[in-house]
């Protein structure tokens, strides 16, 4: 049965479960967890089992068929990201006015509505809740229950106090879900008014072990630098792009050559160069950080005498060469240095620019 398809966490899942069998469903839930660990996939299981038409029971507690009409209007919306980028590419395609007035909200299902962060800031902005509460107080159209599903709870401050005035009343036949990898970023006041799950990690073994069914044409170590990686998360596993993540690993080592001493800084401006503007740049370049904060880290656990953590251990030796010439405080002023050009990032600063000037403020 479809729950059974969830992967680890066996017993939160079990929790939710049995508070749908005794229909005491809390009106707000907040699921943490890291990225990937299924906190998006968990939320929809629990909106279409709220809403299947069949109603099955597996293990003795509800289930959901995954195939009435209700059930596969949800699951229009399980691919999250392309439902996504239609919504925002329907918006850029508006006239100027009415982009500004358009919000981006994801609907499959006339009871089921995710509010994903809001581009460019990537927030969740105060009309998104405001749409939210027009029509939570309205009973549900086609199912049982209406469902809002935060996909990424992160809130502009407006819309954070809006969405206490929903969580303070909500109505009988209505549940949000607020999913965040990071709970103490919500409102203490929010976080009162919720119930709170934490999905944990899976174990590397495990992830490995499942790759291993869904990704056969990765070999062994790939899998297991995979698992790593991903620190836990299965489904950010399943859909890792290898390939992109081996390049920035190799862009981000090309980075850090000045740092070790690299007098000759044309491969680095061969490198940054390739750093562009427009949306294509700015995925990479999200890659490329990502990955340069996760090298940095390594060398943190090689400084701090515990290798067993280093998450890019096909590359171990060389992270040992670079740990040997690195010393605490460089570490930590490179990772804040990264922050920085991250945020400029978020301003539109040159890349290329802040790339170079990353790398060689780094010189010593
Ligand atoms: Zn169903």
């Amino acid at each position: 049965m479809p729950f059974s398809d969830f992967h680890g966490n066996a017993d939160v899942v079990r929790t939710l479960r049995e508070m749908l069998a005794r229909e005491h469903f809390p009106h707000a839930v907040i699921i943490s967890g890291p990225q990937g660990s299924g906190k998006f996939t968990l939320a929809q299981m629990l909106a279409k089992a709220m809403n299947c038409l069949e109603r099955p029971v597996s293990d003795g507690l509800p289930d959901f068929c995954g195939r009435c009409a209700n059930c596969v209007r949800i699951a229009e919306a399980d691919a999250l990201e392309e439902r996504f980028a239609e919504a925002v590419e329907a918006r850029e395609n508006l006239r100027d006015a009415d982009k500004r007035e358009t919000r981006i909200l994801v609907q499959t299902h006339p009871d089921v509505l995710i509010i994903p962060p809001d581009p460019p800031q990537m927030l969740v902005k105060v009309d998104q809740v405001r749409h939210v509460i027009h029509e939570i107080y309205y009973k549900p159209a086609e199912g049982r229950e209406r469902v809002y599903i935060f996909s990424d709870a992160e809130f502009m401050k407006e819309a954070a106090n809006s969405l206490l005035k929903v969580l303070e009343e909500p109505p009988e036949f209505a549940t949000l879900f607020l999913l965040t990898d990071n709970p103490s970023a919500l409102l203490p006041t929010i976080r009162s008014r919720c119930m709170i799950l934490r999905l944990a990690p899976l174990p590397a073994a495990e992830v490995e072990q499942y790759l291993a069914r869904v990704r056969p044409e990765w070999k062994p170590r790939e899998r297991a630098l995979v698992a790593r990686v991903c620190g836990g998360g299965l489904g950010r596993a399943r859909s890792f792009d290898l390939a992109a993540y081996l390049a920035a690993r190799q862009d981000a080592l090309t980075l850090l050559g000045p740092a070790m001493g690299t007098e000759d800084h044309s491969a680095l401006f061969r490198v940054t160069d390739t750093y562009r503007s427009g949306a294509e740049g700015r995925t990479k370049t999200e890659h490329l950080i990502r990955t340069l904060y996760s090298l940095l880290e390594d060398l943190l656990f090689l400084k701090s005498g515990t290798p067993e953590f280093v998450r890019n251990h096909d590359i171990q030796p060389e992270l040992t060469r670079i740990a040997a010439e690195a010393d605490f405080p460089w570490i930590v002023s490179a990772t804040q240095r990264l922050g920085e050009v991250e945020s400029g990032m978020r301003r539109n600063l040159l890349r290329t620019l802040a790339l170079d000037s990353f790398a060689t403020s780094l010189e010593r």
